[in-house]
């Protein structure tokens, strides 16, 4: 038997191709033909002008917030129920991150608490200078109440949509719904370049710059001339070959991955104790990762180690970044929801290239160890 994991990238025959045309081609070196047209694919995908492929969506989120005017010793208020990257790029620019805890109803940022964090800050006289939204699990947050709040109190929006490629909000895709949205191709997201990122603009002028401070920010003179600090943050050639080959894939993955959970949620009814991530109305997720939460804290114990026992890999909620000791010290928003999803959850395999027995085999498993 073979192990069954959590998110494995789902690639074959066309992303081996486009690969090796890229390769054969001689654009090896970071730009050529592959990067500019994965670039132009991406903003017809989202209908934003701008996008600028990056190696990961933690470089796109450090130049995201760097372009929103985020810089030593200010404060960004911060989805605290997130993979620490998000918060990461915060720390690389010198500025502090203030969490905020979830709202039930999609997990993601409360609106309310946001509200809230922002005038505690107002009120000490340390007011934010941006956000950080996280669409977690491939479903955006309640986004036109966040940029109300984000309004009233004069804040940038960035929102992390690197789990999020596909998913719309109000019928809105998932990467523009800020003032300055970020992708992930890693390789456990939905469309992966084995690793790599997209920073997505409504400006042409903004994605320049970015596109720029990507490339060491060098000047346009034989000589390398520098006149700012740039980063070594471009996607290759080769990658984003294989990004384009997963693009033209990326509706029948979303299918997939919808398929999958709709087979878990067949099986596992609420009377099993286990209920699913609710979906609002306004949310068309993109089906990344079937999350689950538990009735009972030890029942999720209990079925976590049947699963490992069977060689399947499932892993709790994300652990909020108000519970990381490398974040101890920071302030938060909170009212335990986060918390309570950290204590409740588990992901469970959700990849597009897992077949029907590999779910029934985690389902069984599943089912194996009753509440
Ligand atoms: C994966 C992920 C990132 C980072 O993306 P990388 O491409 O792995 O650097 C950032 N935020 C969230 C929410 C993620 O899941």
């Amino acid at each position: 038997m073979t192990r069954i994991w959590l998110s494995q990238p789902d690639v074959g025959p066309l992303e081996r191709e486009a690969l090796v045309a890229a390769f054969d081609s001689g654009w090896i070196a970071p730009n050529g033909p592959d990067l500019d047209a994965f670039e132009s694919e991406v903003s017809a995908l989202t209908g934003w002008p701008g996008a600028v492929a990056v190696a990961s969506g933690t470089a796109g989120l450090h130049l995201a917030l760097g372009s929103v005017g985020v810089g030593r010793g200010d404060i960004v208020l911060a989805s605290t129920f997130t993979f620490v990257a998000s918060v990461n790029a915060i720390t690389y620019c010198g500025a502090t991150p203030v969490f905020v805890d979830s709202e039930t109803a999609s997990w993601n940022m409360s609106p309310a608490l946001l509200d809230a964090a922002a005038r505690r800050l107002h009120r000490a006289g340390t007011p934010a200078k941006a956000v950080v939204v996280v669409d977690l699990y491939g479903q955006c947050a309640d986004m036109d109440a966040i940029t109300a709040v984000c309004r009233e109190h004069n804040l940038a929006l960035v929102e992390d949509a690197a789990e999020a490629v596909g998913a719309r909000y109000k019928n809105r895709p998932a990467g523009t719904l800020g003032d300055i949205g970020v992708f992930s191709f890693n390789g456990n997201k939905i469309l992966t370049t084995s690793g790599g990122g997209m920073v997505l603009t409504p400006e042409l002028s903004t994605a320049t710059s970015i596109r720029y401070l990507a490339t060491q920010a060098r000047q346009p003179t034989v000589h390398y001339e520098h006149t700012d600090i740039g980063f070594n943050y471009r996607m290759s050639n080769l990658l984003a070959a294989v990004g384009r080959a997963q693009l033209q894939r990326l509706p029948q993955m979303m299918k997939r991955r919808h398929e999958i959970n709709a087979r878990y949620r067949r099986a596992l009814a609420p009377e099993t104790g286990i209920t699913f991530m609710p979906v609002p109305e306004w949310s068309s997720w993109n089906g990344w990762l079937t999350c689950v939460v538990f009735d009972d804290v030890d029942h999720r114990q209990r079925v976590m180690a049947e699963l490992a026992a069977h060689d399947i890999e499932s892993r709790p909620l994300w652990k909020p970044m108000h519970r990381q000791p490398v974040y101890s010290g920071c302030q938060a928003e909170l009212d335990g929801t986060s918390d309570d999803l950290f204590a409740r959850g588990l992901c469970l395999p959700s990849s597009s290239a897992l077949s029907d027995d590999d779910v029934d085999t985690v389902i069984s498993q599943v089912l194996a160890c009753p509440r």
